[in-house]
């Protein structure tokens, strides 16, 4: 029996919970956990029960709940402990918190069922002989049998949802007559038509200029389209679409709407290897961890291609074989269906159930796929950042693939890090938690060399396959020597033409995708930036166009300077778009394909690319970081990085650690088969220890010397940070604000928390607002987190708005 009021958690930029009234016919059915509608301001919202509370609140106006959407509360209590966490750890909001973590809202998971038991069949098989005699009276009797005569679990009607049923069927399930279920029907797959150009037709009468228009948007603009989009883009008619399919010029396909299953899942066979010395080590440790049965953090630290994934896929057979269920996250969509397929292949028939999450599916899908795990019936999670809170009891293992990776830090409300949030909660559930990497972050590393984590190193490649040989290309002795500038040096080249002549396949990498990242006037210097973002404009040479990578802007490619009317605009920095040209008139036979946020804008197309790739139908694949996780590639023998110096130039204290982890990512994709691998770097920074520590690929080295230097300037892992931005579209109020924040933090500056600031941000202005920076560092958490705790107070009772304050604790980006 609950209270008559309870605290909700409300997905709203207020640090603060809300009472409601719980109505009558709630109170026996409500529970914490459970998500509820209820109306906020004008509005109904969903939000979360955190606390019964006894007493009617202060104020008198409290309004009631308005309908209880779970019968199985969607968070279990150590998600409510995990939420609550994060939301003082991150200065979230507690709403805002529970928000990441429910699934998607869909008609689908509120459906609830009513159904006999073994006991109410029987029962009700008795009433029927004789209503009158029946024990709860003849109401009740009637609805045992109108439920026997459906063979089938009849729905609740929605008004029965609303208190958990009538009093009646709550009486019979009381007494275990009946149960009310939640369930999760799974809709018939959905798909549409996709129309993709084909090619002109002569003979085909349609005016030329609706011709254009279509085939700009299918060919350059957009790629294949759903009917529905490119009827509203292309301003056509059905019918003249209906024409140019019979023409030959446009073709279609059906395709599911957001496909779920992973094309090459069926009859997958995962190889069966026979654990080498150091990953039967390793594995040991893991078992041994096990054994203890509590909580613990492990580094498993593998060079690339060292059999990671073997070693992750015995742990979770062993979490599974002790009854426990498994959470395995890694850092993008691409390799949920990679590993998701294995897990599959390797306990799908075993242990019904591996459940695949990440944000690529609909939601619909995406809350199907969340309730079977909350319902039990999936005991092993595979998914990116998010899946940190599958629902799933009884956790005894989660897998952080790829520690290092940015993409687990969440750059919005709440601005959590996927792999610190799975060590809280591996502790709150006394599991283990088992990180791996080839290149583990600084603060990972520390704390395994402190004794914090235990570390498990595998130090050589699997079937003693060499780690591959990596060369540095000095661009500026290229150039004396050439007098030439072009992303392809002349190494590069040579590396280019040998694997085209063997047989095997190149990787290129380039971190700029675009044709050109920076238009210049040769005059005046001025360059064209972002009307929003105080950011250069990309070239687009497809598209025929200027792009803003930051918030989307375009503008049309100026003819003469925008500042002092030159007509001598010139383009500089290539870009993949560029480059691809470049590998295509160099080589004209090899088959180059480009892979990056513009050629691969589906999941459907990202994966044709990297399965013609690795079916061996390219040669030469060209693509920015998304190229350098994780991949096993078999028949790559030779890795180019374009230029190193985009992120080495960042201005970022961790500038160094990326670039050393990116070239060693993408370094360790080359070699993987049976053929030795080459790298070739370019930079104009040949002696930079993270190039030179990269080309080496000497870790310990590494993170020595990027060790020394956080000690040094008071950097993670030695203090701790946080990045406070002010923001806004009106410069005055920035201003305003900055300064009030600054009169707080003021008296506050000294020996344990050092606040830098405020200045402009890296990125003075982005998406139209002005941006100051105050940047916290202390080596005391608790202090930090106290100050900045107090900041907000102090914020909300200037009434600065909370959207203006941007807290970003542990940021892993300072722009
Ligand atoms: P990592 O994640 O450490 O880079 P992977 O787990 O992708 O490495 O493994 C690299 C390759 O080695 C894969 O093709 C895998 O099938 C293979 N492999 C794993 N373990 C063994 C083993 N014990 N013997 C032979 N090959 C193995
Ligand atoms: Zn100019
Ligand atoms: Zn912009």
């Amino acid at each position: 029996m609950s209270a008559p009021f309870c605290n909700v958690a409300l997905p709203v930029p207020l640090r603060t919970t809300f009472t409601y009234a719980v109505p009558e016919a709630m109170r026996t059915s409500l529970q914490i956990g459970g998500r509820v509608l209820v109306p906020f301001r004008k509005k109904s919202i969903v939000g979360v029960v955190v606390e019964f509370v006894p007493g009617p609140p202060a104020s008198p106006k409290v309004r009631e709940i308005t309908r209880a959407l779970d019968l199985t509360p969607a968070l279990t209590p150590k998600l409510l402990e995990l939420g609550h966490w994060i939301a003082s750890y991150y200065l979230a909001p507690v709403g805002e918190v529970f928000r990441s973590m429910l699934p998607p809202l869909t008609e689908l998971s509120a459906r609830l069922e009513v159904a006999l038991t073994a006991a109410g069949r029987a029962a009700a098989e008795e009433h029927k002989k004789n209503l009158l005699l029946a024990e709860g009276g003849p109401e009740e009797s009637r609805e045992l049998v109108a439920l026997l005569k459906k063979a089938k679990p009849i729905s609740l009607a929605a008004g029965v949802k609303q208190g958990i049923g009538s009093e009646v069927l709550q009486r019979l399930r009381h007494r275990g007559l009946v149960e009310i279920r939640e369930v999760v029907k799974g809709r018939k797959q959905k798909t549409q038509r996709i129309i993709a150009w084909k090619g002109t037709n002569s003979s085909s009468k349609v005016d030329s200029a609706k011709l254009e228009r279509l085939r700009s948007i299918l060919e350059i603009d957009r790629g294949p389209l759903p009917l529905p989009q490119l009827l509203k883009l292309g301003h056509a008619s059905r019918s003249l679409i209906a024409r140019l399919l019979r023409d030959g010029v446009l073709t279609s396909w059906e395709e599911p709407i957001d496909p779920a299953e992973d094309p090459f899942d069926s009859g997958y066979e995962p190889p069966a290897h026979t654990l080498n010395e150091a990953q039967e080590s390793a594995f040991n440790a893991i078992r041994a961890r096990f054994e203890l049965g509590e909580f613990g953090v492990q580094l498993l630290h593998g060079v690339t291609g060292s059999g990671k994934t073997e070693v992750y896929l015995r742990a979770v057979q062993d979490t599974l074989a002790r009854g426990k269920t498994a959470i395995v996250l890694v850092p993008e969509i691409a390799l949920t269906l990679w590993v998701g397929r294995q897990c599959r292949a390797w306990f799908g028939a075993q242990f019904e159930g591996v459940v695949v999450l990440h944000s690529a599916l609909s939601d619909t899908e995406r809350a199907r796929a969340w309730w079977r795990v909350r319902h039990g019936e999936a005991r092993v999670v595979v998914g990116t950042r998010s899946a940190v809170f599958a629902p799933l009891e009884n956790l005894g293992l989660i897998i952080v693939d790829e520690e290092q990776e940015s993409s687990y830090k969440q750059e919005e409300t709440p601005r959590y890090h996927g792999r610190d949030v799975a060590i809280v909660r591996a502790k709150l559930e006394n599991a283990l938690a088992l990180l791996g990497s080839a290149t583990p972050s600084l603060e990972t590393y520390h704390h395994a060399r402190e004794g914090k984590y235990e570390l498990l190193t595998i130090a050589a490649r699997v079937a003693s396959r060499p780690l591959p040989s990596v060369a540095v290309i000095s661009l500026g002795e290229e150039f004396e020597q050439t007098h030439k500038t072009s992303p392809i040096s002349s190494a590069l080249s040579a590396g280019i033409e040998e694997c085209l002549a063997n047989g095997t396949q190149a990787l290129i990498l380039i971190n700029r995708r675009g044709y050109s990242w920076s238009v210049l006037c040769r005059s005046c210097g001025a360059s064209v930036q972002c009307v929003n973002c105080s950011i250069s404009m990309t070239h687009h040479k497809n598209r025929n166009r200027l792009e803003c990578h930051y918030c989307g802007s375009i503008q049309q490619i100026p003819k003469q300077c925008p500042k002092c009317h030159s007509k001598y605009v010139y383009f500089f920095g290539e870009g993949s778009e560029h480059l691809e040209e470049r590998l295509r008139q160099e080589f004209p036979k090899a088959r180059v394909a480009r892979l990056d946020r513009d050629t691969a804008r589906t999941k459907r197309q990202f994966q044709e690319t990297l399965g013609a790739f690795a079916s061996g139908a390219l040669d030469v694949l060209v693509g920015t970081q998304m190229l350098a996780k994780g991949h096993d590639f078999h028949h790559v023998t030779l890795v180019g990085v374009v230029s190193a110096d985009a992120s080495l130039s960042m201005p970022d204290f961790r500038a160094a650690e990326r670039t050393f982890q990116l070239l060693t990512q993408v370094a360790g994709r080359a070699g993987r088969g049976d053929l030795p691998g080459r790298v070739l770097i370019q930079t104009y920074f040949p002696d930079h220890y993270a190039i030179q520590d990269a080309v080496k690929q000497d870790y310990g080295a590494f993170f020595e010397r990027e060790l020394h230097f956080r000690r040094v300037m008071a950097y993670p892992p030695f203090t701790s940070l946080a990045n406070v931005i002010v923001r806004d579209t009106s410069l005055e109020k920035a201003i305003l604000w900055s300064r009030e924040l600054s009169e707080y933090f003021a008296p506050h500056n000294g020996e344990t928390v050092r606040i830098l600031g405020p200045a402009a941000a890296p990125l003075a202005r982005l998406k139209r607002e002005h941006r100051f920076q105050f940047l916290l560092k202390s080596k005391s958490r608790a202090k930090l987190t106290r100050l900045l705790s107090g900041a907000l107070v102090y914020c909300d009772s200037k009434e600065i708005p909370q959207t203006a304050i941007l807290a970003d604790v542990d940021p892993l980006s300072l722009l």
